[in-house]
Protein backbone atom coordinates (compact mmCIF):
# COMPACT_ATOMS: atom_id res chain seq x y z
CA UNK A 1 0.00 0.00 0.00
CA UNK A 2 1.18 3.28 -1.22
CA UNK A 3 1.72 5.97 2.19
CA UNK A 4 2.37 9.72 1.80
CA UNK A 5 4.34 11.60 4.36
CA UNK A 6 5.28 15.25 4.61
CA UNK A 7 9.45 15.76 5.74
CA UNK A 8 9.70 19.07 7.68
CA UNK A 9 13.29 19.47 7.87
CA UNK A 10 16.28 19.10 4.90
CA UNK A 11 17.65 15.98 6.38
CA UNK A 12 15.38 14.17 9.33
CA UNK A 13 14.59 10.60 10.24
CA UNK A 14 10.69 10.34 10.57
CA UNK A 15 9.48 7.01 13.01
CA UNK A 16 6.93 5.08 10.71
CA UNK A 17 6.80 1.66 12.30
CA UNK A 18 2.98 2.86 13.71
CA UNK A 19 1.95 3.01 9.94
CA UNK A 20 3.75 -0.22 9.05
CA UNK A 21 1.95 -1.58 12.03
CA UNK A 22 -1.27 -0.64 11.39
CA UNK A 23 -1.06 -1.93 7.70
CA UNK A 24 -0.57 -5.05 9.05
CA UNK A 25 -3.63 -4.95 11.32
CA UNK A 26 -5.48 -3.85 8.49
CA UNK A 27 -4.95 -6.95 6.29
CA UNK A 28 -4.98 -9.00 9.12
CA UNK A 29 -1.84 -11.21 8.52
CA UNK A 30 -0.43 -13.15 11.32
CA UNK A 31 2.38 -14.41 9.59
CA UNK A 32 5.22 -13.66 7.10
CA UNK A 33 6.76 -10.33 5.90
CA UNK A 34 6.38 -6.97 5.31
CA UNK A 35 9.05 -5.38 2.42
CA UNK A 36 9.31 -1.04 3.40
CA UNK A 37 10.06 0.56 -0.22
CA UNK A 38 11.13 4.09 -1.07
CA UNK A 39 10.80 4.97 -4.56
CA UNK A 40 13.10 8.16 -4.12
CA UNK A 41 16.68 8.95 -4.97
CA UNK A 42 17.37 11.28 -2.12
CA UNK A 43 15.50 9.53 0.63
CA UNK A 44 15.74 5.82 1.91
CA UNK A 45 14.81 3.47 5.01
CA UNK A 46 16.73 1.94 7.75
CA UNK A 47 16.26 0.46 11.29
CA UNK A 48 17.97 1.55 14.20
CA UNK A 49 17.07 2.99 18.23
CA UNK A 50 14.50 4.61 19.18
CA UNK A 51 14.78 5.07 22.78
CA UNK A 52 17.29 7.60 22.38
CA UNK A 53 16.26 10.16 19.76
CA UNK A 54 20.23 11.33 20.28
CA UNK A 55 20.73 8.15 18.10
CA UNK A 56 19.21 9.44 14.54
CA UNK A 57 20.89 12.92 15.52
CA UNK A 58 23.92 11.25 15.74
CA UNK A 59 23.69 9.10 12.58
CA UNK A 60 22.58 12.25 10.74
CA UNK A 61 25.61 14.42 11.61
CA UNK A 62 27.93 11.40 11.19
CA UNK A 63 26.40 10.91 7.54
CA UNK A 64 26.97 14.93 7.41
CA UNK A 65 30.46 14.60 8.34
CA UNK A 66 31.34 12.07 5.97
CA UNK A 67 29.32 13.45 3.13
CA UNK A 68 28.83 17.02 3.26
CA UNK A 69 25.84 19.26 1.45
CA UNK A 70 28.74 21.54 0.30
CA UNK A 71 31.04 19.14 -0.82
CA UNK A 72 33.03 18.28 -4.12
CA UNK A 73 30.94 16.97 -6.11
CA UNK A 74 30.25 16.76 -10.00
CA UNK A 75 25.99 16.41 -9.83
CA UNK A 76 24.54 19.45 -11.54
CA UNK A 77 21.84 19.23 -9.02
CA UNK A 78 24.05 20.30 -6.29
CA UNK A 79 22.31 17.02 -3.95
CA UNK A 80 24.77 14.23 -4.63
CA UNK A 81 25.03 14.24 -0.45
CA UNK A 82 21.64 13.26 -0.53
CA UNK A 83 22.23 10.69 -3.51
CA UNK A 84 24.93 8.89 -1.30
CA UNK A 85 23.35 8.80 1.68
CA UNK A 86 20.02 7.53 0.21
CA UNK A 87 21.98 5.01 -0.95
CA UNK A 88 23.94 4.15 2.12
CA UNK A 89 20.93 4.00 3.73
CA UNK A 90 19.02 1.50 1.28
CA UNK A 91 15.71 1.79 -0.09
CA UNK A 92 13.69 -0.52 1.13
CA UNK A 93 13.88 -2.96 4.17
CA UNK A 94 12.40 -6.43 5.63
CA UNK A 95 10.72 -7.04 8.85
CA UNK A 96 9.17 -10.72 9.71
CA UNK A 97 5.58 -10.83 11.14
CA UNK A 98 4.26 -13.23 13.55
CA UNK A 99 1.52 -13.71 15.42
CA UNK A 100 0.27 -10.54 13.65
CA UNK A 101 2.73 -7.94 15.43
CA UNK A 102 6.34 -6.90 13.01
CA UNK A 103 9.34 -8.99 14.98
CA UNK A 104 11.66 -5.68 16.02
CA UNK A 105 13.36 -5.43 18.92
CA UNK A 106 12.65 -3.80 21.72
CA UNK A 107 14.66 -0.71 21.03
CA UNK A 108 14.29 -0.94 17.08
CA UNK A 109 12.36 1.48 14.92
CA UNK A 110 11.62 1.77 10.79
CA UNK A 111 13.04 5.24 10.37
CA UNK A 112 12.11 6.75 6.65
CA UNK A 113 15.44 8.76 5.91
CA UNK A 114 14.66 12.59 4.45
CA UNK A 115 18.36 13.69 2.84
CA UNK A 116 16.75 16.58 0.38
CA UNK A 117 13.93 17.87 2.32
CA UNK A 118 11.60 19.18 2.96
CA UNK A 119 9.27 17.87 0.41
CA UNK A 120 6.41 15.60 -0.09
CA UNK A 121 7.95 12.23 -0.18
CA UNK A 122 5.70 8.44 -0.40
CA UNK A 123 6.79 4.69 0.68
CA UNK A 124 5.18 1.91 -0.16
CA UNK A 125 4.08 -1.38 2.02
CA UNK A 126 4.21 -4.79 0.84
CA UNK A 127 2.79 -7.87 3.43
CA UNK A 128 3.08 -11.20 1.88
CA UNK A 129 1.74 -14.12 3.80
CA UNK A 130 3.31 -17.22 4.34
ZN1 LIG B 1 20.13 14.91 -7.78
Amino acid sequence: MYHKIQTTKPQQFIDITHKVASEIKNCNVQNGIAVIYVPHTTAGVTINEKADPDVVKDMISALEKTYPVYGDYLHFEGNSHAHIKASLMGSSCTVIIQNGKLMLGTWQAIYFCEFDGPRNRTFYVKIIEG
